[in-house]
């Protein structure tokens, strides 16, 4: 069986630099905002070209901490793209703001930005952009119109660590970005993580009050803040496994080329990157019009895949009030989309054989 993402394999690579990791902490007898956690916001700040990073419990907490530090409530309207994972919606919701979904470009499967300015309104205080399946999104318009209309930009950046846009990593490319350590993403700790990334001086020292009871110093507190913390034992993981992260995305885009370059099957269509450094191939989605049928048949022929995802968040039961709305674009993604087996302990093997096994489809 060709895995979807061989979890253990890539962490047993590192075993014995994460063991010692581990060990230290253990022996330190510190668990929580202590020397790894500090250690490693600020590789990860150097990383991705910013002056702050600030651990959090997950990915879900750093789009929500984000969003409170910036002030937005109740009534407040946040642009977001509607082909995303429901987690960079459900952190608008949480705050009272208003999630306004926009259109994904088919080509891209990012926002669409020609399609953002007619969604802006007078109560609009941000656009959230998500750099979906590990591809920075095209940011020159989204600058254009926060700067025009006076909005904060905020990237969700948890399938796309160290993915560049013109010479600038995802984390730089906005007024605050969300990232999350899941253990599946491309850089993934031994449980759930998350930071947040910014320029900001003034929202840096609110996101690390509201993430920490809203407490400035000790039993003193400014804000009804909430407690989200990245531990020391995942910053000490995540320490070892950021010193991978450039190779193993090097791994995946040699992955994609081949694909891209190998698969020749008029019934599936291939992602598409405007520019090799800008993807780092989180997934490697095609889509196809049976598309159940094809991941069937995958699975007969011992190849695992996952599709992201089967349903878009407007027509999930959590969003009842939207159900009867259309966003046709997200809808045939939806429909046709599958993922493809990716990753950075594959062998040529499994990457021939995926490639056999998808041309040989009828
Ligand atoms: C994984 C993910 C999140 C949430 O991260 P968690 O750490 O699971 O909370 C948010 N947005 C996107 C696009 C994701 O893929």
């Amino acid at each position: 069986m060709i895995k979807f993402l061989d979890l253990e394999k890539i962490n047993n690579r590192l075993r014995r630099e994460i063991d010692l990791e581990i060990k230290e902490v253990l022996d330190s007898g510190w668990y929580l905002q202590g020397e790894k956690n500090k250690e490693f916001t600020d590789n990860f700040a150097k990383y991705c070209g910013v002056k702050h990073c600030v651990g959090v419990a997950n990915g879900l907490d750093a789009l929500n901490i984000i969003i409170k530090g910036y002030g937005f409530t109740d009534g407040d309207e946040i642009i977001v793209p509607s082909n995303t994972y429901i987690a960079s919606i459900l952190a608008i919701s949480l705050n009272g703001c208003v999630p306004v979904l926009v259109e994904p470009d088919i080509k891209t499967y990012n926002i669409n930005p020609d399609l953002i300015e007619a969604k802006i309104t007078d109560k609009t205080k941000a656009i959230m952009v998500v750099h979906l399946y590990g591809q920075a999104v095209q940011m020159k318009k989204v600058w254009e119109l926060a700067k025009k209309y006076n909005l904060k930009v905020i990237e969700d950046s948890a399938q796309a660590h160290g993915a560049i846009y013109e010479g600038v990593r995802t984390g730089a490319l906005s007024d605050a970005s969300g990232f999350s350590f899941y253990p599946g993403k491309n850089l993934g700790c031994l449980g759930d993580g998350g930071c947040i990334t910014t320029n900001d001086d003034e929202l840096f020292e609110q996101i690390k009050a509201i993430a920490n009871y809203g407490s400035d110093r000790k039993y003193h507190h400014i804000y009804k803040g909430i407690n989200s913390r990245l531990d020391e034992i995942q910053a000490a993981v995540l320490n070892v496994k950021l010193k991978y992260l450039d190779s193993d995305n090097e791994k995946r885009r040699e992955i994609s080329k081949y694909y891209r370059e190998n698969i020749k099957n008029p019934l599936i269509t291939l992602p598409e990157t405007y520019d090799e450094s800008a993807h780092v191939w989180h997934v490697f989605p095609v889509r196809t019009e049976n598309r159940d049928e094809f991941q069937k048949y995958l699975g007969e022929n011992d190849i695992q895949t996952i599709i992201h995802y089967p349903t878009p968040p407007h027509k999930q039961m959590a969003y009842k009030e939207w159900n009867n709305l259309s966003y046709p674009i997200s809808e045939e993604i939806h429909k046709t989309i599958i993922s493809l087996p990716i990753s950075p302990v594959m062998d040529n093997n499994d990457i021939d054989k995926v490639v056999e096994i998808v041309n040989a489809y009828r």
